[in-house]
């Protein structure tokens, strides 16, 4: 196999780009409304009760129709996934990698086609979007490598007179709980590494991006996993998602989303059921409330554009997005000024216009909570860009920045998922540092300054999983950048990275007198 390179994002500036983007758009448009199947036991099924997915930037639009799982799907997709666990699990993880790399192929073969869904069904714009598909190549390819590495571990210390191995094995099944902000990004990587290590799936994605995971499954079948290795369970999560996490033969769970669904699956997760013979492994990946500090030897004008481009890309609404800039006392006003200027240029509308940075928050609810925490904003500081709806029918915000927000306040501790930025003024770099770690969050976080004495203190004392010196904290890559959080961010998996297949595997050691 040759070395993992992350993949190449397509130019959309370029007119020939352009004109396939724009292709595949038409394409996904011409599906919209169809209704989809869901995959259960080796098999599809119908059940008449439909789940809408629509466009944010045009909720008039409707984008798809999911027949909807119940209970009694739910138990039948786990418990087929259990008994088909041993027979998949025995395949050769050669076979599997050669599955996976070909689940990367199919998905490059059809990148336009899955960035005009993630465009379309949650409101990426273009760029974003293709950094979503790209990163759902890389966890294939990725995880492909890795699962050779564990078949063929390093040797053990040889004790006289006997052979010592270690030998890693699949667990059995898992449920996979993805978000909808990485719609096939998140979907992509935590299903692969299950699949690729030798576990069967039952995947529940998120009731807001449920097309796109249904073209993921095309890509399970076209690849080759068998039929019964995974399972596309769509359905409400309070309904279908405490079936597939209570149930006894669920080995284990992996969920990213909030700290709210994240705590409550770990707490059913961890109850003992009748027949269960396991602990059932979690890992639960969750929010973030990060920030970027600028330290008074910044470089203001990349550390303005980092901030920008952290706190509102994609409406904010990623878990390393950047909601709080904690800025040096001496630098506090040019930066805000650069800020508001910054910001103020920022282009707002649907997303399928390349013009556009930010497109629609995901749905009418999300926008809703997010103008609530603004009007608490208003009075927690000084409303400086932004502080309301921006025009269309679809779901649009401005971006929006509070300053002078005090480190108590509501909107510096907790997670708005939405485009707010508060900033709040340190005295020094300690006080900064002070105030990015008084947080029960501890995902991402970026520091700019030219100061190397700053910088060393940074990676030694900012309490984060994912730390950027002068640089967004945003666009983590595979490979380059494992990504997982402290305190209430979540188990710190660290997908991307060398130990995340161990999540999905448990080593058996042997020892055989000679
Ligand atoms: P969410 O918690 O509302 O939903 C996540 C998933 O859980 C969805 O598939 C949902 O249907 C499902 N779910 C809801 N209730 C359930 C239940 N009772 N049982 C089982 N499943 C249930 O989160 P969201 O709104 O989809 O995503 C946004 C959140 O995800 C933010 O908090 C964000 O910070 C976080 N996130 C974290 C990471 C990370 O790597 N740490 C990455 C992306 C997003």
């Amino acid at each position: 196999m040759t070395a993992f390179v992350n993949e190449p994002y397509a130019d959309f500036a370029k007119p020939e780009v352009w004109a396939l983007a724009e292709a595949a758009l038409s394409g996904v448009r011409a599906q919209f409304g169809r209704d989809y199947e869901l995959w259960i036991a080796g098999a599809a099924h119908r059940t008449g009760d439909l789940l809408t997915s629509l466009n944010p930037s045009h909720p008039a639009e409707v984008v798809g129709r999911h027949h909807k799982a119940n209970v009694e799907l739910a138990n039948r997709a786990i418990e087929d996934a259990h008994a088909y666990a041993p027979t998949w699990g025995q395949t050769s993880p050669a076979e599997r990698v050669e599955m996976a790399l070909r689940a990367a192929a199919l998905i490059r073969e059809r990148k336009f086609e899955f960035d005009a869904w993630l465009v379309t069904e949650a409101g990426k714009t273009w760029p974003e979007a293709e950094a979503d598909v790209s990163e759902a190549i890389d966890f294939c390819e990725y995880y492909a490598r890795q699962m050779m590495r564990y078949a063929e571990p390093p040797p053990l210390v040889q004790l006289p007179g006997e052979r010592d191995d270690l030998v890693y094995l699949p667990l059995g099944a898992g449920v996979m709980i993805p978000p909808w902000n990485f719609p096939l990004a998140i979907l992509v990587g935590m299903t692969m590494a299950a699949l690729v290590a030798g576990n069967t799936v039952v995947i529940k994605p998120s009731s807001e991006t449920p097309t796109i995971a249904a073209k993921f499954a095309e890509v399970l079948h076209a690849a080759g996993f068998p039929p019964r290795s995974f399972a596309l369970c769509i359905g409400s999560g309070a309904v279908v998602g405490d079936v597939l996490v209570e149930h006894p033969k669920t080995r284990f769970v992996s969920f990213t989303g909030s700290r709210e669904v994240g705590l409550r699956i770990n707490e059913l997760a961890a109850r003992h059921r009748p027949g269960q013979i396991w602990i059932k492994r979690v890992v639960a990946e969750m929010g973030g409330k990060d920030a970027i500090i600028v330290d008074r030897e910044a470089d203001l004008d990349s550390a303005v554009a980092g901030v920008a481009q952290s706190a509102f890309g994609f409406q904010g609404q990623k878990c390393s997005a950047c909601s709080r800039a904690i800025v040096d006392d001496p630098i506090y006003d040019e930066f805000l000024d650069k800020l508001q200027s910054r910001v103020a240029g920022l282009t707002v509308g649907p997303s399928e216009d390349l013009r556009n940075f930010m497109g629609p928050v995901i749905s009418e609810g999300a926008r809703r909570n997010i103008l609530n925490y603004i009007e608490i904003g208003r009075g927690e500081g000084r409303v400086v860009a932004g502080g309301g709806a921006a025009p269309g029918d679809g779901y649009f915000l401005q971006p929006t920045v509070i300053a002078g927000v005090d480190s108590k306040a509501r909107i510096f501790q907790e997670e708005i998922f939405g485009p707010v930025l508060a900033v709040t003024r340190a005295r020094d770099f300690s006080h900064a540092l002070e105030l990015a770690n008084d947080t029960e969050y501890g995902l991402t976080g970026a520091v700019y300054s030219r100061n190397p004495e700053t910088i060393h203190r940074a990676r030694k004392e900012f309490f984060v999983g994912n730390l950027y010196l002068n640089r967004k904290c945003t666009g983590a890559m595979v490979g380059a950048h494992p990504f997982g959080g402290f305190h209430m961010s979540g188990t710190d998996s660290k997908a991307g990275g060398p130990d995340y297949l161990l999540q999905f595997l448990q080593a058996k050691a042997i020892a055989e007198k000679l």
